[in-house]
């Protein structure tokens, strides 16, 4: 009975479902073309000490520009992307093309990278990230990974073991939008990050909502009791600023400091960086 279950299901018609294959097939293979046409491009924010205001790293985050849709935001692709795969690919060409970006800048900044829970799990993630660095000359000080604590759930042991060899080359880890997924305290628990990012969800919210200040403070808290920066994401505000200031958070990123922009370049002023189009 429970063999013949599946089968039946899938006899029946469902239009709305047959709709949805075909848009994501569609998806799929534009995501395929895409990297074969080199449409993905990376973007850079600039990511800033609080108490001075001077960057210490930059964010790459994924474009890709469609050439029927224009310019795509990841929330749009990545999902599809880590369902057929092809994030792996993907993301393999994140690490590499920010690598040698990074390599090229004028100042040691570091890099930031955003890693999706499915490279998370793949046994040759550690490998593939020594060959970026290798391949870019880049320090693996300089370089950092991001990951949505959502990402490390669904296989543990896997994600774990592969975070271990990560760290052990020198590349340092931060947890992305920290008090978001439903077990915080327990991924931050089980493993050994570098970094917390606190998700901008709590700053958009913190001129309205006091307890949204009020869990920000306990973040930044948490992260000195426990000897980690801690990051807040989406300030937009001078106010917003001067909150984290008067927190003592470490660090800071968002459109105040600037929106994420193509092609670093040495600016020779202060800051070095600038970006241009
Ligand atoms: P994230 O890693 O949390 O990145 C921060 C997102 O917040 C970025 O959106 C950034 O543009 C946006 N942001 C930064 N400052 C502000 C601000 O002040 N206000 C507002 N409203 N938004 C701000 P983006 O670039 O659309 O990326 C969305 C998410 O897609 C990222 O969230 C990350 O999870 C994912 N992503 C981006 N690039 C990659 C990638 O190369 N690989 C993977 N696996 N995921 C990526
Ligand atoms: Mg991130
Ligand atoms: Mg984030
Ligand atoms: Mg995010």
């Amino acid at each position: 009975r429970a063999k013949s279950k599946p089968a039946k299901h899938c006899c029946q018609y469902e239009p709305d479902m047959d709709e949805g294959v075909r848009k994501s097939r569609g998806l799929q293979a534009d995501i395929l073309e895409a990297v074969k046409e080199e449409q993905f491009q990376l973007v850079y924010q600039v990511q800033c000490a609080v108490a001075d205001g001077k960057p210490v790293g930059y964010e790459a985050l994924l474009r890709w520009m469609h050439p029927v849709h224009g310019l795509v935001t990841p929330d749009r692709f990545i999902d599809a992307a880590e369902q057929n795969g092809l994030i792996i690919p993907l993301g393999e060409w994140v690490m590499r093309r920010a690598c040698k970006d990074a390599a090229s800048w004028p100042k040691p900044y570091k890099v930031a990278v955003n890693i999706s829970p499915v490279q998370l799990v793949q046994m040759d993630l550690p490998k593939i990230i020594t060959e970026a660095l290798l391949e870019a000359g880049l320090p693996a000080s300089r370089l950092e990974i991001e990951i949505t604590e959502t990402a490390i759930i669904s296989d543990k042991m896997r994600a774990l073991t592969n975070l271990r060899r990560i760290k052990s080359l020198g590349v340092s880890v931060s947890m992305d939008d920290f008090g978001t997924g439903y077990s915080s305290l327990d991924t931050l628990n089980s493993f050994e990050f570098d970094k917390i990012k606190i998700d901008r969800s709590f700053l958009m919210d913190s001129a309205t909502n006091p307890n949204s200040q009020v869990i920000i403070r306990a973040v930044v808290a948490l992260g000195q009791s426990l000897g980690l920066p801690v990051l807040a994401e989406g300030v937009e505000t001078e106010e917003q600023l001067q909150l984290l200031r008067s927190m003592n958070c470490d660090e800071a990123q968002g459109y105040y400091f600037g929106k994420p922009g193509p092609y670093l370049v040495d600016d020779g002023g202060d800051n070095a960086l600038e970006f241009v189009s």
